[in-house]
């Protein structure tokens, strides 16, 4: 008779104690799901294309490397992008290159939409063109 209620005292007191164990895993799948899911979300607001484009200011041919943004020429830009590179925005307005800015050892050319006078930043590529750097920072506004 002790023994039978010694082994259901024991399955009462062990079961609880494997369910929080039980539980602590699944709270630890979770947060490592909710952790790629934040990594994912971040990894899709910067989308890399490789895509060459000609500029509509210039009419230069640019080479796109995946992150190329504007014309490396005379600077400018187009409003295409929400967040960079999701080429997400309808506005498809012209952005004139309208200062400079440092930034540690980046530069940072400033943008201005003309069709809808949204304000946007973009950091200064290698292979922009240095007299182009020289007008648009002369432009500081
Ligand atoms: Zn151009
Ligand atoms: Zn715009």
């Amino acid at each position: 008779m002790s023994v039978i209620f010694i082994t259901v005292l024991g399955v009462l007191s062990g079961a609880p104690r494997e369910n929080k164990q039980q539980e602590g895993k699944w709270l630890k799948i979770y947060l490592i799901i909710k952790k790629m899911h934040a990594i994912g979300l971040k990894m899709k607001k910067f989308q890399r294309r490789t895509e060459d484009f000609v500029c509509e200011k210039c009419g230069r041919k640019v080479q796109g490397n995946g992150y190329t943004d504007h014309c490396s020429k005379c600077l400018w830009s187009k409003h295409v992008d929400i967040n960079p590179g999701d080429r997400r925005a309808s506005c498809k307005g012209m952005m004139e290159p309208v200062g400079i800015r440092k930034k540690g050892e980046k530069y940072i050319i400033l943008y201005n939409c003309l069709n809808c006078g949204i304000r946007h930043r973009v950091t200064k590529a290698e292979e922009d063109d240095f007299e182009a750097i020289i007008m648009t920072s002369k432009k500081n506004f």
